[in-house]
């Protein structure tokens, strides 16, 4: 574990080195779990957002866009429930002074004793070598059984409480488990609390007419609130979805894993409308879509995996997320929900206007159900960023430090070289960069020796570098340098476009969602 968060640390120190992710306001020590994008870190932040809008919405001619507001009227956030129920359990230590999530607590104290169950079971597969079956000893060794007993019993007493808005328990459950705090070291607890996550600020200058309104904490409902709008707008039939990205705002009480959670990130929101009675087979679709997209792009396979949800949202009959394996551990990714037709009875309810649809094949209107694919941008950067980001000892016992980035979505696609500053290789450099930038993203560079250059393209991610050098002038021949297994091979100039378009290309990478 302790290696794991090591690797967290070198990768943020990496993004910020590099012009990848920055502090925000860092000259004024920074402001927590909010960040700034820098040069390189915008181009693949642009890369994925792309990447997903032309997946979602030109691969597929029933889904369209939207771009609604940040604001949006309050009554929304009464009926999505975010006003009443967007809440978490706050704890505060009262030595430390310093709060916590009551359930983040207790969670991680949970992963204590899984560590504890973790080392038995490590314990016993070096005794036992060749011979150990690890999910025998978990059903057979009394220590492990103990210990998942204890996991067990402290979630569903957890998940129990919770629900039922039981924090007196929850706050005793802290007590029995004789959980501190980790700065203070003391068990002296104050009760638990509700935190509305929504951020709040004021309309208008005059006071007295200034109304409460929020800073949305999801793209999702500009969806809803605009179901009718889009659907005759477009002339679209059900089944159809609205896809939108934009910033969305939660004040998150712990707010730390770099970019993982912040208190203002970017969502890329699927809302797909369906004929109710249909939802699941739409959701088994969007499952299988979402995770054909993240595999396209080669990271490791088993980085990635579902969690279903055992415990339902009230207004979902289905949940999963697609879970990856960043430096913390296996954390979602993206969510997958079925929420049926609970928004849009909610905003037919609070506004007094019909949001349904009739359906000409049925002959009758219905309020849609909808599957929703929910994922956050930042996240996605995160789990590439991380999944990239290599140490490698070279042959001739040199280092390097190479982001293998899936090469679609990579920051710079090209460096174009030329091996010295002189004898006219800059200028045909100059000429291939300048036909190359049409089409890719290209970096022109010249300083320094070649093998400095090629180490600063792959620290940045850049799948290929092409050098210019003497016998180029002569037979119109370039070397093309490939980043992640460093080969490199001749080819001639006119040759480069279509190479460089299969590889490089957004459509190539389109193409491997096709069935
Ligand atoms: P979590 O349980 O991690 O707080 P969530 O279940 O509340 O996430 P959703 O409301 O389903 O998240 O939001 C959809 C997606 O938005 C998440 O899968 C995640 O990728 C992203 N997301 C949510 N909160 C944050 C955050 N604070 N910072 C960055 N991304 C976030």
């Amino acid at each position: 574990m302790a290696q794991k968060e090591d690797i967290l640390k070198r990768i943020i120190g990496h993004a910020k080195e590099y012009g990848f992710v920055f502090p925000s306001s860092e000259i004024y020590d920074g402001l927590s779990a909010t960040y700034d994008y820098g040069p390189y870190g915008i181009e693949l932040k642009q890369n994925i957002r792309r990447y997903w809008w032309e997946a979602m919405v030109r691969m597929h001619d029933h889904i369209v866009g939207l771009e609604s507001a940040i604001f949006m009227h309050p009554t929304v956030w009464k009926a999505s429930g975010h006003v009443d129920a967007f809440n978490d359990p706050l704890i505060d230590n009262k030595d430390s002074k310093k709060r916590y999530r009551a359930d983040v607590l207790l969670e991680e104290h949970i992963e204590k004793i899984r560590g504890k169950q973790q080392k038995e079971i490590q314990k016993a597969a070096k005794r036992f070598g060749e011979a150990f079956d690890e999910a025998t000893y978990r059903t057979t060794n009394d220590r492990v059984i103990g210990y998942q007993e204890q996991i067990d019993d402290i979630k569903n007493k957890m998940a129990g409480y919770l629900a039922a808005g039981d924090f007196t328990a929850l706050r005793q459950l802290i007590v029995d488990l004789e959980i501190a705090c980790p700065i203070s070291g003391s068990r002296n607890w104050t009760e638990v609390r509700q935190f509305n996550l929504m951020f709040s600020t004021e309309l208008g200058s005059v006071s007295g007419e200034a109304a409460t309104i929020y800073l949305r904490p999801e793209t999702a409902q500009g969806s809803y609130v605009n179901f009718l709008n889009v659907q005759k707008s477009s002339r679209q039939k059900i089944p159809f979805g609205i896809a939108q990205t934009g910033k969305a705002f939660r004040n998150e009480i712990i707010a730390r894993q770099f970019i993982f959670r912040m208190r203002e990130f970017e969502q890329m929101e699927l809302q797909f409308f369906v004929r109710p009675g249909t939802e699941m087979e739409w959701f088994e679709y969007w499952k299988a879509f979402r995770m054909r997209w993240h595999r396209a792009l080669d990271l490791p396979e088993e980085s990635y995996r579902f969690h279903d949800h055992i415990k339902l949202a009230h207004y979902a009959n289905a949940a999963t997320d697609i879970e990856f394996d960043f430096p913390m551990g296996f954390k979602e990714l993206e969510g997958i929900h079925s929420r049926t037709d609970f928004d849009l009875k909610a905003h037919e309810a609070h506004s007094g206007k019909k949001l349904q649809y009739f359906d000409p094949e049925l002959n009758e209107s219905y309020t849609p159900y909808v599957v929703e694919t929910a994922i956050g941008l930042d996240r996605m950067f995160l789990a590439i960023l991380s999944a990239a980001y290599t140490e490698e000892t070279l042959a001739d016992g040199s280092e390097r430090v190479v982001l293998n980035i899936p090469r679609w979505l990579a920051p710079i696609q090209i460096a174009i070289l030329p091996l010295v500053k002189k004898d006219g290789l800059p200028e045909m450099a100059k000429s291939l960069f300048n036909t190359l930038k049409l089409d890719f993203s290209c970096q022109y560079d010249e300083k320094d020796a070649i093998g400095k250059r090629y180490r600063r393209q792959d620290a940045i991610g850049t799948p290929y570098c092409i050098t210019i050098d003497h016998d180029s002038l002569e037979d119109g021949q370039v070397t093309l340098r490939e980043r992640d297994g460093m080969t490199q091979q001749r080819m001639a100039i006119e040759e480069l476009p279509a190479f460089l378009h299969d590889k490089l290309h957004l459509s190539a990478l389109l193409s491997r969602l096709l069935d």
